[in-house]
């Protein structure tokens, strides 16, 4: 494949790269809409007229396409060459702008909070508003169970060089880190992010002695990480208690769309669904020939990753089997192929991962990743399209109406690459490559039933703790130890204490309780498919109405609506689990001596 083909198109967005003039045409633009914006609140001096109502909500999702084509294109350019500095610099002017929009935006938030209920509502009624309702009522229901604009700017202000400076501090440290390994009889210096890799190599010397320097690492460090953390949740427990926020859940789920019950009825199904994944455990540790599993290899490989898989090849394998689901889909994903929205180059200075960014002016995506010819580079294709598909069913919604929350966000992607990776399952050749492909897919089950399922019990306890007084390190490693052992049915041979150090979602400022959005998001996601699997192509219409809607109304809704689900009940929760016990049972005839 020539080298053009790899590599995604970003001159038809704003030609020149970082040093594009079209580029800093837009910023300006954005900078004189935002000034413009702010003037207008200002001269707001009483009431509110529903003529002006409507003008604020269309500048405001103006501006926020405008910025959002700016970002979604500069976060392109940090991607793909790490060392391109002009882009840094102009992330750094976005951060800069996206704050002064946010200030402006807690202002007019408030301007809402201030109509009274019955006028709000009956502005509401108007035809250009009424689509928006939800969002609209969203954006007050939130400012109005906050403190004052005045007191929350001030938050606002102090995160800067309080909460947000401790995550960065953390995020400092870690970049810093390494480990000394001998690797292959020569002495090597790793980064966490490195050593983390090695944990799944097939050799159990390797992966051990890894992780034993892996966890000392982290033990040496955790003075310092266990005060980072008692920091930030302090932080938290104090601007909630001066907001009036008693649950540390109100947040998370209030962002989530979701409700507490649903939350609930999610976990009581993992639960559920665990025996099995404790007998997938058992069976593996039998394979790698251990008496039992241990943390360090609950990534060990099994089977034959199967043959290399070309770029070209892994495109035609993704469209074929989108194709038998939905024609739509498929023709999407092929002119997004067709058009270079992918950057899948396997080259130097990119950065590590993977993402689909929308680009909310020009209603397009782009994708990126590092294509490696393995089948987790195929699964990892099918998975950002089906984000730029999400994308391409929501491009004509007005902007507050795309704006899908943590927990429905891989609805697509998760889709996407379920029924690419049950593809390659199918078409596997040999035994050995249907095993590896498998093994793979049910280890991704273990994360998010138990390994996702510990952070989430850790943090809850930690956070409950936190409310006393301040949490030592050696009592982090006895909660993060113990939420492990709970999760994993008490499994594991050996756990990993420092995890609470480790995971840098502990430590996201941006993000509270970064931990059930995902379980929820592969769970509903499953779901969606076995939907799907059940009522074949007829089902593609519905699944494309239920992604326009993601962003809507809450999940309870959505799922009501397009599925006739109450998530509130363990029905749909056991449906989805249902799917990854079965791939268990399989795992267990195919592994049968
Ligand atoms: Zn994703």
């Amino acid at each position: 494949m020539s080298n053009a083909e790899q590599i995604w198109d970003l001159e038809s967005i704003f030609p020149g790269g970082s040093s594009s003039p079209e580029l800093q045409m837009q910023l300006e633009a954005v900078r004189t809409q935002i000034a413009a914006l702010q003037a207008q609140v200002e001269a707001l001096t009483s009431g509110l007229t529903l003529e002006q109502l409507k003008t604020l909500v269309h500048d405001m999702q103006d501006v926020q396409i405008n910025l959002g084509q700016c970002r979604a294109f500069v976060s392109c350019l940090t991607a793909q060459n790490v060392r391109d500095n002009k882009a840094k610099l102009l992330q750094g002017d976005l951060g800069q702008i996206g704050a002064s929009l946010a200030g402006v935006f807690t202002a007019i938030d408030h301007i809402f909070v201030s109509i009274p209920e019955e006028k709000w509502q009956s502005f509401l009624e108007d035809g250009e508003l009424k689509e928006l309702k939800f969002a609209l009522n969203e954006r007050r229901d939130v400012a109005k169970i906050k403190m004052s604009p005045e007191l929350e700017s001030l938050v606002t202000d102090l995160e800067v060089d309080g909460y947000h400076a401790w995550s960065h501090l953390y995020y400092t440290i870690v970049g810093d880190m390494s480990i000394e390994m001998e690797l292959a009889g020569k002495p090597q210096t790793l980064s966490m992010g490195q050593a983390a890799n090695l944990l799944s190599s097939p050799d159990p010397k390797v992966r051990q002695g890894v992780f034993e320097k892996y966890e000392q690492a982290w033990s040496e460090k955790a003075e310092l990480f266990a005060s980072t953390l008692n920091h930030l949740a302090g932080f938290r427990i104090n601007l909630y208690k001066n907001r009036g926020w008693d649950d540390v859940l109100s947040e998370p789920l209030q962002r989530n769309r979701m409700e507490r019950a649903t939350l609930d009825a999610m976990w009581a199904a993992v639960q559920g669904g665990k025996p099995h994944l404790v007998k997938f455990l058992e069976r593996k540790a039998e394979i790698l020939g251990l008496d039992q599993v241990a943390w360090c290899d609950l990534w060990a490989p099994v089977g034959d990753a199967g043959k290399e898989i070309p770029l070209a090849e892994a495109k035609t394998f993704v469209v074929d089997q989108l194709r038998k689901f939905s024609p739509d889909i498929a023709d999407f994903t092929e002119r997004a192929i067709a058009k270079r929205w992918v950057e899948a180059e396997d080259r130097g200075g990119k950065r590590p991962g993977a993402f689909c960014t929308s680009l909310p002016l020009s209603k397009e995506s782009r994708v990126f990743m590092t294509y490696s010819g393995t089948i987790s580079s195929l699964g990892t294709l099918a998975h950002e399209l089906g984000h730029a598909y999400h994308g391409y069913v929501l491009k004509d919604a007005p902007l507050f109406l795309r704006r899908y929350a943590m927990n429905v966000a891989e609805t697509a992607s998760t889709f996407g690459e379920l029924l690419v990776v049950d593809g390659a399952i199918g078409a596997a050749s040999t035994p050995e490559e249907k095993l590896g492909i498998l093994e793979d897919k049910i280890g991704r089950s273990v994360s998010f039933f138990m390994d996702i399922h510990s952070r989430f019990l850790f943090e809850t306890r930690f956070y409950d703790a936190r409310k006393k007084g301040l949490v030592s390190a050696a009592q982090l490693n006895e909660l993060m130890a113990g939420a492990q052992k709970e999760a994993f049915l008490d499994s594991l041979k050996e756990y990993h204490p420092h995890f609470w150090a480790s995971k840098l979602h502990f430590y996201s400022t941006g993000v509270p309780f970064y931990n059930f959005p995902y379980t929820f998001g592969y769970l509903f996601s499953a779901g969606v498919y076995a939907r799907a699997k059940a009522e074949g192509q007829g089902f593609a219409q519905n699944y494309a109405r239920l992604l326009a809607d993601t962003a809507r109304m809450s999940v309870e809704d959505l799922a009501k609506k397009h599925l006739g689900v109450d998530l509130t009940k363990p029905d749909f929760w056991e449906a989805a689990v249902k799917l990854a016990t079965d791939d268990v049972e399989e795992f267990l005839q195919l592994t049968q001596k």
